[in-house]
């Protein structure tokens, strides 16, 4: 590719599990279409690579889906971890949506395994991507080659041409080959309908700033370094309104010796539940055991942010030390607490006399790691309200614990074609869409902040994703066909 301008039907921004969903919805209606995926070609699909599953509501066994999960069930969960923050036509529109997606997924590719041991329980709620999600991409991309959808690697979209709300043009940096020699080159594409799958913010650590201060210094990024947020930007600069709050993320404790980008699933901390966790000052700050861990491992990531050095420690003991899928890392280990304090940046008098009032506090009680069970504290706070056992025979772990953002949820609103909403028609009468919708769409996280105003379900994103790049793939076929 070397000319300077290029024309297609529909252009879609990323790589991802969105981009990819939103272009065969679009070819199949017979559109020419370009993805433009930012990374190189061996690390393409963006976060949607380091994935396992998705959620998918289902009355009867389905797949490698066992029993039901309702769709009313589904909303229940969504609301208890929203806390209601949810656009509830998007979201029930989602729901029912996610009830054949695997199928249809599957028909561009996708193959599914039995729910993987030891990953929040979730056979009965998630489909498991046979291979993860690497293997859904490759198989993904084959496909899309089949159906003669263009794909350029290493081409960053820097700029969109937004005219009152309608798309015209993106400005695309790009690799070229000039005799065997690669160069940067830029293009104009022009398109007639635009789709922005290009993932959340978080990866740009000076926007992370801007809401959380330098503690976002200190914050590791799960997945892909490239989901940088320019599209999110040009997009609000081009009237499109956004909404979310700028802290709202899917933030998870993962081993504070991660790489600061990419590191993926296997640096996440599942241990919380069953030890204590202590800060850089020797203190418990929250219930380890509040509540089952799929209902609370999202939670953890902004925990830890919010502690001095955005630093904290997951302690346990050898009773423990089995009971969890450990970090890619060794833990850190000693044959007492105080020799384990002296290899953690706590004071250990003050960690010490934690661990002591904690183990004192744990009443007797039947530990069941599957259940809400009686083994909880007394009289201590923060309490530990379930799987509550003292910390006491060695060797003594710990795990040097980080937030680990995954996605952030600010990100533009959408209708139920997932097409973005641009702010109404201004004095100077900017965007009227009623005489002309916008032929613009977004999916995936850029726009999951509609359905997450705060709080996660395990295996919602990739539903997100799949879902409204359908149906925007779909609307855009159809609008070209007007
Ligand atoms: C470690 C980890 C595990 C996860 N596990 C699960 C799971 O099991 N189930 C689940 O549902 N969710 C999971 N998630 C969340 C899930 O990955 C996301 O919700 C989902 O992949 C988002 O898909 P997407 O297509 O919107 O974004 P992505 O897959 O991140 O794709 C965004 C794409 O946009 C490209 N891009 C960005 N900017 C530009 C630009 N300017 N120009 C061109 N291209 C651009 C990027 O290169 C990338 O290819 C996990 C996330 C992580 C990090």
């Amino acid at each position: 590719m070397t000319a300077a301008s290029y024309q297609v039907d529909v252009l879609v921004i990323g790589g991802g599990n969105a981009a990819l969903c939103a272009a065969f919805a679009a070819r199949e209606q017979g559109a020419s279409v370009l993805i433009v995926e930012k990374s190189v070609q061996a690390l393409r699909g963006g976060n949607s690579r380091h994935t396992r599953n998705l959620r998918c509501a289902h009355d009867i066994p389905s797949g490698t889906l066992v029993e039901s999960y309702t769709a009313e069930q589904y909303w229940q969960d969504l609301l208890r971890v929203t806390g209601g923050a949810t656009n509830e036509d998007l979201a029930r529109l989602l729901i029912e949506e996610s009830a054949d997606i695997r199928q249809w997924m599957e028909q561009r590719g996708a193959q599914f395994q039995p729910a993987l041991a030891g990953t929040l329980s979730l056979a009965h709620s998630n489909a498991f991507f046979l291979g993860g999600g690497r293997a859904l991409l490759n198989r993904y991309y084959e496909h899309a080659q089949q159906l003669g959808i263009k794909v350029w690697y290493e081409a960053q979209v820097l700029e969109l041409d937004v005219q009152h709300g309608q798309f015209e043009s993106a400005k695309v940096s790009l690799q070229v080959d000039v005799n065997g020699v690669a160069q940067k080159q830029s293009c104009e594409v022009r398109a007639q309908q635009l789709i922005v799958a290009s993932g959340g913010y978080q990866s740009n650590i000076a926007w992370l700033r801007e809401a959380w201060g330098e503690a976002a210094d200190n914050f590791l990024i799960r997945g892909t370094g490239q989901n940088t947020g320019e599209m999110l930007a040009a997009l609000d600069a081009a009237g499109a309104i956004t909404h979310g709050d700028p802290k709202a993320c899917h933030a998870v404790a993962i081993d504070a010796r991660a790489p600061k980008f990419d590191g993926g699933i296997v640096t996440r901390l599942d241990c919380i539940p069953f030890g204590v966790v202590v800060n850089t000052l020797g203190e418990r700050f929250y219930d380890e055991g509040e509540d089952i861990w799929p209902k609370r491992y999202a939670i953890w990531g902004s925990l830890v942010a919010e502690q001095p050095k955005q630093l904290a420690y997951a302690v346990f003991d050898a009773t423990a030390a089995r009971d969890f899928m450990p970090s890619v890392y060794p833990a850190l280990q000693a044959p007492s607490l105080a020799g384990l304090a002296q290899q953690l940046e706590v004071p250990q008098t003050e960690f010490l006399a934690t661990l002591d009032a904690y183990n004192a506090a744990v009443q007797p009680g039947d530990f069941d790691p599957t259940t809400l069970d009686g083994c909880t504290t007394q009289g201590l706070t923060p309490a530990k309200s379930h799987w509550a056992r003292p910390i006491a025979k060695p060797p003594f772990y710990a795990y040097p614990l980080r937030c680990g953002i995954t996605f952030t949820y600010l990100g533009v609103a959408v209708d139920a074609q997932a097409r973005v909403l641009f702010a109404p028609v201004d004095g100077a009468g900017k965007v009227d869409l009623n005489e002309r919708p916008s032929n613009i769409f977004a999916a995936g996280e850029i726009m999951a902040g509609n359905i997450l105003g705060r709080g996660y379900l395990a295996g919602i994103g990739m539903t997100i994703g799949a879902v409204f790049g359908r149906l925007a793939g779909t609307a855009a076929g159809a609008a070209l066909r007007g």
